[in-house]
């Protein structure tokens, strides 16, 4: 089939779900109400979108996901390219959009030169440099790049140490940024990050661990769990895995041995005790939550 070279017309191309092999994009084309011809295939009345929503699509998804590389090799790189010559990382832009959206050279290609007349600047024409969408730009998948976090988290780390400690405004902000959104999120396999304990949830007990040094102040204890174990009054409180000293934190595990090993991590026990007793509604008493590494958790 003779395609045009009018961009504008190729904005208007239709391409249908069987055309793209990408999961997410073939399900959003299949939902499509505009059943009409697809340029590629030819199958008539399929669900298609137009070529200039895929290339949306697409420029968000690169957006998200790549990263344009250098068109010359840097640093090590330039010593090494003298003796073993270089080339550049990634790969042509118009292959990349293929392999992301699992679709043929062709309309990856008019995906391309939509995207290069969008992102088209005269300035930068003018001063020779390469376009994020021009014939020859490479992609390569974007790594994940925590330079800046780690910045931050030194930063934060500092000021904690200099600065005031409990209002804090860049703590503050740093905290905002990583717990921004914590309640809905979901781990890998699909499981909220933030658990529910207590009655009727599969976590219905917790495990207490606290080393007394004598009988009377265990004894103490077992009579008032409430008190003798749960989050230490807060001018008790000493420092602890995340908690600052005098701020009350209630440590507990899903499992006995978790948490005798975790509370007297450097301290040989001549004979331990634990109390288990039904945690409370709320999800790790007040304070908060940590976990440690070992078999069961340590909440
Ligand atoms: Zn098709």
């Amino acid at each position: 089939m003779e395609y045009s070279d009018d961009v504008d017309e190729l904005k208007a191309y239709r391409i249908c779900c069987d055309c793209v092999g990408e999961t997410y994009l073939s399900a959003k084309i299949e939902k499509s109400d505009k059943r009409e011809t697809c340029t590629y295939c030819e199958s008539e009345d399929a669900p298609t979108i137009s070529l200039e929503e895929l290339s949306v699509e697409i420029a968000g998804a690169f957006d998200r996901h790549y990263e344009q590389t250098s068109t010359e090799p840097d640093g090590i790189e330039y010593a090494m390219s003298k003796e073993f010559g270089w080339s550049r990382h990634g790969d042509a832009v118009a292959n990349v959009i293929s392999e992301a959206a699992m679709i043929d050279g062709d309309p990856a290609e008019h995906v391309r030169l939509i995207l290069e007349q969008e992102n088209d600047d005269f300035e930068r024409a003018q001063m020779g440099e390469e376009g994020p969408f021009d014939d020859d730009t490479h992609y390569q998948e974007a790594g994940i790049d925590d330079q800046d976090f780690a910045a931050r988290w030194k930063a934060f780390e500092q000021s904690l140490k200099t600065e005031t400690r409990f209002f804090n405004n860049n703590a503050c902000a740093i905290l905002d940024m990583l717990f921004e959104g914590i309640a809905g999120a979901r781990g890998r396999e699909g499981a909220p990050v933030i658990r529910t304990c207590g009655a009727g949830s599969d976590i219905a007990h917790l495990y207490r661990a606290r080393v007394f040094q004598s009988e009377g102040m265990l004894k103490q204890a077992i009579k008032s769990p409430d008190t003798g174990m749960g989050p230490p009054p807060t001018q008790v409180a000493t420092a602890g895995r995340m908690n600052a000293r005098g701020i009350s934190v209630f440590y507990g595990a899903t499992d006995p041995e978790c948490d005798c090993r975790s509370e007297t991590s450097g301290w040989k026990p001549r004979g331990h005790r634990t109390l288990r007793f039904p945690a409370s509604g709320a999800p790790a008493g007040r304070g908060g939550a940590s976990e440690s590494p070992c078999d069961g958790q340590h909440l």
